[in-house]
């Protein structure tokens, strides 16, 4: 496994404080803060090349927890779309990681024409068969969508900026961007999102709005959210069912139905931030 050491990617600089560390597969990772701007992110972390591998290791688990969440995704995707509504009509929209197109699919739904990014071939090709999702395979150059999605992306790039600065080129004039990500303002998220062959960056409300601020964009709403979540389907969670124990102890709670207690709780806790941010450069 290949390391690297990273400067901020936010600001630039290198002075850093110690947040906390965690242990994966008996290698120690350390979250730092910077000094300067106070973004969050995992230094020194994998190489994009290494952790490649790892996404293609796991993409069959990934799939099958999709195809589980479908109706919940689609439950979350649509009141986010309903939100989106109060900013702009329906026109072009790019998911980016689009995984099985149910974001897509909830927005065609709503009148948008869907076009989806997604590196992993088997849930791109799910997504164009039972959705008619269009394909692409970069951002472009040309301003061409209305709206592009981000649902739990932006932790995982390695240059988050850069990132934005080349989606921003892909919209059209007050075009709007949708993320979320993990709140680390957000206990449970603190405890449960850190995941270091994944999740490079650690985003607050205040550093994600510098982020956009940054990159040419303007904070129209920010706010915590959940991804609708239950335990029923955790159990296809390659993160969450990673052994035998837990995978036995989530079969006797789905069994006796006791998850709809905790899926009430769960849903309550707002582990994640919701942005609406729109195009002003
Ligand atoms: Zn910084």
């Amino acid at each position: 496994m290949d390391i690297e050491y990273v400067n901020c990617n936010l600001c630039g600089k290198d002075d850093t404080t110690f947040v906390t560390k965690t242990v994966q597969d008996g290698q120690e990772f350390k979250l730092v803060k910077c000094a300067s701007c106070d973004l969050i992110y995992l230094n020194p972390r994998l190489t994009w090349d290494t952790i490649k591998g790892i996404y293609s290791e796991n993409k069959l688990d990934n799939f099958q927890y999709y195809l589980n969440t479908k109706d919940l995704d689609e439950q979350t995707f649509t009141e986010r779309l309903n939100l989106i509504r109060q900013y702009t009509t329906p026109g072009k929209v790019l998911d980016i990681g689009s995984s099985i197109g149910i974001f897509l699919h909830a927005a065609h739904k709503q009148g948008w024409q869907i076009f989806g990014m997604e590196l992993n071939k088997e849930e791109a090709k799910y997504s164009e068969e039972n959705f008619g999702v269009k394909l692409v395979s970069s951002y472009g150059t040309k301003p061409k969508f209305d709206l592009i999605n981000m649902s739990d992306v932006i932790e995982h790039f390695t240059h988050p900026k850069e990132e934005l600065q080349k989606i921003s080129k892909a919209l059209k004039q007050n075009g709007l961007l949708l993320i979320s990500t993990p709140d680390f303002d957000n206990k449970l998220t603190r405890k449960v999102a850190i995941k270091p062959h994944e999740h490079l960056y650690y985003f607050d409300k205040t550093t994600l709005t510098k982020l956009l601020e940054d990159t040419g964009f303007k904070v129209l709403y920010i706010e915590s959210t959940t991804r609708k979540l239950s335990l029923k389907t955790l159990r296809y969670s390659s993160s969450f069912n990673t052994s035998k124990v837990k995978k036995f102890i989530l079969d006797i709670i789905v069994y006796t139905k006791t998850y709809k207690i905790f899926d009430f709780f769960v849903n309550k806790t707002n582990p994640d931030l919701l942005v609406i941010a729109q195009k002003i450069l």
